[in-house]
C-alpha cells in the first residue's frame, strides 16, 4: 500500500509544483498585461532617459473602433514632477497609464519620453524605466522577501530590508512569526489591500526607476493605513517623474499639476488651489468627497460614543 501511495504522493507534489509555476507565470502575464499586438519596431533603439519628461501630444485612443476612449489628450509631466489624473469612473484614467506603458498603441497623436516616441524604443527598455504601483497588486506565491526582491534581482538582503522600511511594511512583517519568510499569495497569508500595496511600493523603491506610475486603490482605507501609504508614496516619488491615477483627492492635494479627465477629454488642469476656486468639475468632486469623509467621521464618532 505504502509503495502505491508514495508515487501518488510524489506525483501530487510534482503536480503542485507545476501548478505553482504556472500560477506564477499566469500572474506575471497578468501583471505585465501583455498585449501581443504591440510589437517592437524593427531596429527599435533603447530608451535614453534624461530626467524622464513625459509628453502626451493630441493623443486619441479606442480599444475598439466603435468607441473612442481618449480624445485629443495633451499634457506634460516635467522631469521630477508629479501629475495627478482625476475624474469620474470610466473617464479613461487607467487607459492613460496603459498607453504610457505601451500595452496598447495610441490611435492618433504620440507619447514621448525625453523627446523619444515610445513606439520607436524597445518595450523592454521602456518598461525598465518605469515603476508601477498598481491598483491591485498581485503577489507571487512565495515569501514576502521574494516578493519585494522581485523589484531588483541583484539587490542585497540589506537593500530589501531598507526598501521594506521605507515602504512602511517592515513593522508589520516583523509581527509575523516567520517574518520575511512568510509565504503570501493564494495559498499563503492573505494580505490586506493596503499591505499588498506597500509590498508593491517596497518593490518599486528597490527598482528605483526614473518614472513612476501609481494607480491608487479605489477601496477605502482606514485613515491610519492611508497616511502610512501616503508617506511611503511621497518617499518613493520624491525627485522622480510621477503620474498618479487618483481616486481619493485628499492624496494628491500637493501634486504639481492635476488633470481632470471627463469622458476621455482633459476638461480642467491646474493645482488643487486653482481648481477649487474655479468651481468646475474638480471643485464639485472635491466638495462631494469632503462631505462623504465628514459623514464617515461623524458615524465613527457616534459609534465610539455609543
Ligand atoms: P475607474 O476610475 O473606474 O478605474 P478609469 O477612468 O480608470 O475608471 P478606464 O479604465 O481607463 O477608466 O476605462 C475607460 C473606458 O474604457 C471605460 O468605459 C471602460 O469600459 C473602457 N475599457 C477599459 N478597458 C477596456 C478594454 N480592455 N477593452 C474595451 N474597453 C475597455
Amino acid at each position: 500500500m505504502l509503495q502505491l501511495f508514495m508515487p501518488l504522493n510524489f506525483m501530487g507534489m510534482v503536480y503542485r509544483e507545476i501548478r505553482q509555476g504556472l500560477t506564477d507565470i499566469e500572474r506575471m502575464m497578468e501583471v505585465l498585461d501583455q498585449n501581443p499586438e504591440v510589437a517592437d519596431r524593427e531596429g527599435a533603439g533603447l530608451l535614453k532617459v534624461d530626467g524622464g519628461t513625459i509628453r502626451f501630444e493630441h493623443v486619441g485612443f479606442s480599444y475598439d473602433p466603435e468607441r473612442q476612449i481618449l480624445n485629443d489628450v495633451s499634457f506634460e509631466v516635467p522631469a521630477g514632477k508629479m501629475v495627478a489624473i482625476v475624474g469620474p469612473s470610466g473617464a479613461g484614467k487607467s487607459t492613460i497609464s496603459r498607453l504610457l506603458l505601451r500595452f496598447y498603441d495610441v490611435t492618433s497623436g504620440r507619447i514621448t519620453i525625453d523627446g523619444q516616441d515610445i513606439r520607436d524604443v524597445t518595450q523592454a527598455s521602456l518598461r525598465a524605466a518605469m515603476g508601477v504601483v498598481p491598483q491591485d497588486t498581485v503577489l507571487f506565491n512565495d515569501t514576502i522577501f521574494y516578493n519585494i526582491k522581485y523589484g531588483r534581482h541583484d539587490a542585497t538582503d540589506d537593500e530589501v530590508f531598507a526598501a521594506a522600511k521605507m515602504a512602511q511594511i517592515d513593522d508589520f512583517v516583523k509581527t509575523l512569526p516567520d517574518g520575511y519568510d512568510t509565504m503570501v499569495g493564494e495559498r499563503g497569508l492573505k494580505l490586506s489591500g493596503g499591505e499588498k500595496q506597500r509590498v508593491a511600493i517596497a518593490r518599486t523603491i528597490l527598482k528605483a526607476p526614473p518614472i513612476l506610475i501609481l494607480d491608487e486603490a479605489t477601496s477605502a482605507l482606514d485613515s491610519h493605513t492611508e497616511r502610512e501609504i501616503q508617506d511611503a508614496l511621497d518617499r518613493v516619488s520624491k525627485d522622480r517623474t510621477a503620474v498618479v491615477i487618483a481616486h481619493r483627492l485628499s492624496t494628491i492635494i500637493h501634486a504639481d499639476n492635476i488633470l481632470v479627465l471627463d469622458a476621455g477629454r482633459v476638461v480642467e488642469q491646474g493645482t488643487h488651489a486653482e481648481l477649487v476656486t474655479r468651481r468646475g468639475l474638480y471643485a464639485g468632486l472635491w466638495a462631494r468627497q469632503r462631505q462623504a469623509e465628514k459623514a464617515r467621521e461623524e458615524l465613527a464618532h457616534a459609534l465610539e460614543e455609543a
